[in-house]
């Protein structure tokens, strides 16, 4: 049986109700949908921890750079909420664009330090479009703990500061990044790869762990980091945006003694990709 799809927030609200007033706690998991094995791991630890979960599909319009883009999202609700019946999903909320931007609305919450390098410098208004959707969906959920992969690193950072600056009576909840089997994030943008293009993909995380690897060895970072962008390039997975080393908490500059993250954005067959993975400092 499929999840049951709640579009109104009306009809939400009301469930939300009943579930609170029976004490029973909400655990969701903001998604846009397309949904693969990265998201059905989340849903499973939302599933372990709470007593009722909520899976969102919304293609924010307001993340995305480019109209193109954004009409080039997979869209699959149906399927989607088949995969997510056999989970024991309570609802899969499909908000209306018009319901969550009603004409009018004029609030963006914006998110500083954390959002400004990576991503930040190479999609101009991501951010801010994530954080307010967070924001909304957090809102409109009234969940108790929410769900977030670490593949999306500095997204997960964001939502962190968010939550602690406004602070919301959220737990953000951390799951680790699910690959397929040749180390490729799963992500719902490899659907555009081209068949010759989702093979050379895996070079992506080879370079990302290699680099890595070398780096918890000792050797020198800048060097290491620039053979890793060659090697990339070398494959096809160009042009390469940012592979870099930063705090995992900050962003900023990496420091010895604290938790390190090395992340890469690149491109493949005109399909962005991003990864990142823990690196520790000698
Ligand atoms: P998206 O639908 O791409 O906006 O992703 C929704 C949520 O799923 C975000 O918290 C992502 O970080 C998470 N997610 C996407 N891909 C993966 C993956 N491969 N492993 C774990 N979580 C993921």
């Amino acid at each position: 049986m499929s999840a049951p799809i709640i579009r109104p927030l009306a009809e939400l609200r009301a469930l939300i109700r009943d579930w609170k007033s029976r004490g029973e706690t909400i655990g969701v998991v903001p998604t846009m949908g397309a949904l693969h094995e990265g998201h059905l791991s989340l849903v499973r630890a939302a599933r372990t921890s709470c007593d009722r979960v909520i899976v969102t599909l919304f293609v924010n319009p307001r993340q995305f750079n480019s109209s193109e883009d954004f009409a080039k999202y997979p869209r699959t609700e149906h399927a989607d909420a088949a995969l997510l019946g056999p989970l024991g999903v309570d609802a899969l909320f499909v908000p209306d664009g018009d319901e969550v931007y009603p004409p009018g609305h004029a609030t963006v919450i914006s998110v500083s330090g954390v959002t400004e390098p990576l991503e930040g410098q190479h999609r101009p208004g991501h951010f801010d479009g994530v954080a307010t959707v967070v924001t909304l969906l957090f809102n409109m959920t009234q969940a108790d703990r929410a769900f977030f992969g670490e593949k999306d690193w500095q997204q997960l950072q964001l939502v962190r500061r968010l939550v602690q600056d406004l602070k919301m009576p959220v737990e953000i909840v951390p799951c680790p990044c699910v690959r397929d089997e040749d180390g490729l994030a799963l992500s719902s943008r490899n659907q555009r790869l081209s068949p010759e293009g989702r093979s050379r993909a895996a070079a992506l995380p080879r370079a990302l762990f290699e680099a890595a690897r070398k780096i918890e060895a000792g050797e020198p970072v800048e060097a290491t980091l620039t053979a890793a962008a060659a090697e990339l390039e070398a494959a096809g997975i160009t042009p390469v945006e940012y592979l870099e080393l930063r705090d995992g908490d900050t962003l900023e500059a990496p420091q010895a003694g604290r938790a390190t993250r090395l992340l890469v954005a690149a491109w493949l067959d005109g399909v962005r990709l991003i990864d990142n993975v823990a690196v520790n400092l000698p």
